[in-house]
């Protein structure tokens, strides 16, 4: 029996409990040691065994890749109708670990630098699917006390465009907020930026206050449309008619904003994209320049060469744009940005 959401399966079983039992159902699931419904002894012993039949995660089978640095860990992770998704764990800056979830099974966006562009989109993934994720390297930690403990940041970064799936991906965020000590200002959204969503944002009372970041990759609209298919001639304009409404109505820092911005030799680090790049920064205004070192996934590309690389950054630095430049991560696994594709791997972790 294929379970799409707890909260529903207990809501069916349960049609008249009292909303506290819900609550400590659902809180169940992020108890440290807990594994199964019987452990949840909150529950008589009568309604455990009438929710044997709810699983503790919504995964089939798990395999665990590590990186040879052991900074990066990728789990291939089956699900109920045998798709697969890729989920990545790293240890951040602090020494703790930050997870990159996948929101969809393949992507529908199609950006010619990124392997899961190329799988096509198969479908959503479902509130327990992407919370799923958090919970399974929650417990993979807790069996491993030799690492950090503690998953501080989440970034929606993997497999998808997480606002193509904004009901699911919202759900998903306001339970781990509910259910773990990750504060919003821990939690990064990333976009090819879909402006409808966006807007939908801007107008959704109950959007969480979680960091976004759009993937901008260049600000020259030949270009961007060249490797983001997503893209259109006007979208640097709208993006920025958003950005205005954007900071007039969350005025606070906390809601910063980031373009993310993956360097291709040749294609988009030239000077006259940095100065493209810069014009558009200046015109944004409270905007971070994230250069992202890119990660090998075809023929098509190469990484900026180091030369070209630092030249593209210090021509921001000069303009006094605010930037920042991505660690790499994980790549000997493929587990770097824009690398999650699903493929065969070796090492087996039990669900
Ligand atoms: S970069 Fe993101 S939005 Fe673009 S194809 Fe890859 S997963 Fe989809």
């Amino acid at each position: 029996m294929v379970i799409e959401s707890r909260t529903r399966y207990f809501e069916e079983i349960f049609p008249k409990s009292p909303s506290y039992r819900l609550r400590q159902f659902e809180a169940a699931f992020f108890t440290p040691g807990f594994r199964s419904v019987q452990d949840i002894t909150t529950l008589s012993k009568g309604d455990r065994e009438a929710l044997k039949n709810c699983p503790w995660l919504s995964l089939k089978g798990v395999r665990v890749l590590s990186a040879k640095k052991g900074d990066t860990y990728k789990a291939i992770m089956t699900l109920h109708d045998n798709k697969e998704i890729e989920s990545v764990l790293m240890q951040n800056a602090r020494g703790h670990w930050t997870l990159c979830v996948s929101s969809q099974i393949g992507c529908a966006m199609a950006c010619t630098f990124c392997a899961t562009g190329t799988m096509g989109f198969t479908r959503n993934l479902t509130v327990d699917e992407i919370v799923d994720q958090y919970r399974f390297w929650m417990m993979f930690l807790e069996d491993r006390p030799e690492l950090p403990e503690r998953i501080t940041n989440i970034v929606f970064m993997g497999m998808g465009e997480p606002l193509a799936n904004y009901k699911n991906v919202k759900e998903t965020i306001q339970t781990i907020l509910k259910h773990t000590e990750i504060g919003p200002t821990r939690i990064t959204v990333s976009t090819v930026g879909l402006i409808p969503m966006l807007t939908q944002i801007l107008n959704d009372e109950t959007w969480p206050p979680v960091r976004l970041a759009v993937s901008l990759h260049s600000a020259d609209p030949k270009t961007r449309t060249d490797i983001m298919p997503s893209s259109y001639p006007q979208f640097l304009d709208k993006l920025y008619e958003w950005t205005e409404k954007y900071f007039a109505k969350f005025a606070s820092r906390r809601r910063h904003l980031t373009f993310e911005y993956v360097m291709l030799s040749k294609v988009n680090d030239t000077s006259e994209h940095a100065k493209a790049l810069i014009r558009f920064a200046r015109r944004v205004g409270k905007v971070r320049i994230n250069l992202i070192p890119y990660n090998f996934t075809g023929e098509v590309y190469r990484d900026s060469l180091p030369a070209d690389f630092a030249r593209f950054e210090s021509e921001l630095r000069e303009a006094e744009v605010l930037v920042t430049r991505r660690r790499t991560m994980g790549d000997d696994i493929a587990a770097a940005c824009g690398q999650l594709v699903v493929e065969n791997s070796k090492v087996k972790t039990k669900v």
